[in-house]
């Protein structure tokens, strides 16, 4: 008997209908924005559809595809952003959920162009690591998805520049986890930068935390930029 990997249809489909619940709660996506997804295979997701919001969903609107994008279960039109979900799951077999939205603090970092790379909080150093921006591209293209693929290896989300955010991780709870720690952090130093604070942490500070990430099951993330 191995570690089961995958969740089954029906716990991938029950996750992504409370995720997208604690998404419209939050006040991530307005109207019909956002979209999520949960691998329950090699080659096969669970995703939203487009055209609803994702705060209201039920079972039957979800749509099951493989990786290249063909419709196997469901009657709704998958998500516009669904290639770029595709494409981090082809990037990183590891991943198992993927979730996109607009909160707030970090669609104005993403307007701004500014990653979120400075030590700022002990925990997001350990756990998230740097939040790089994805250059512009269009919404629902290759060029979107092309523009996260590089990034999906190392770190664990990425602001989309001028769009909003997206994050993944080992479960579409994970995924959703990080896309609130982004928030949070974004929202954080969007405080102190109104404080008129720059003080980062110190190199010193930040080595100390990277030594907690194999004790907390961290593997990636990035080093955010501190001081001497
Ligand atoms: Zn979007």
């Amino acid at each position: 008997m191995g570690i089961q990997k995958y969740p089954d249809d029906a716990a991938a489909k029950r996750d992504i209908l409370e995720a997208g619940r604690r998404l419209y709660q939050r006040g991530y996506v307005a109207a019909n924005d956002g979209n999520l997804s949960a691998r329950v295979s090699d080659n096969t997701v669970w995703a939203t559809p487009s055209g609803v919001s994702k705060g209201f969903m039920t079972e039957e609107m979800l749509v099951k595809l493989d990786l290249e994008g063909n419709v196997l279960e469901g009657t709704y039109k998958p998500s516009s952003e669904i290639r770029m979900h595709l494409r981090i799951y082809q990037e990183a077999p590891e991943v198992l959920g993927v979730v996109h939205a607009h909160p707030p603090v970090s669609a104005a970092f993403a307007a701004a162009g500014l990653p979120l790379d400075t030590a700022l909080l002990q925990e997001a150093v350990v756990l998230l690591g740097v939040i790089p921006v994805a250059p512009f591209a269009l919404p629902g293209t290759d060029a979107l998805a092309d523009s996260v693929a590089p990034f999906v290896g190392d770190y664990n989300g990425a602001l989309l520049e001028h769009h909003g955010a997206v994050a993944w991780g080992g479960s579409v709870m994970q995924a959703l986890h990080r896309l609130e720690s982004i928030e949070y952090n974004a929202t954080v130093r969007m405080y102190a930068s109104m404080m008129g604070i720059e003080r980062p942490m110190t190199n010193a500070q930040i080595e100390a935390l990277l030594k907690l990430r194999p004790e907390w099951g961290v593997t990636g993330g990035g080093v955010p930029k501190g001081r001497d």
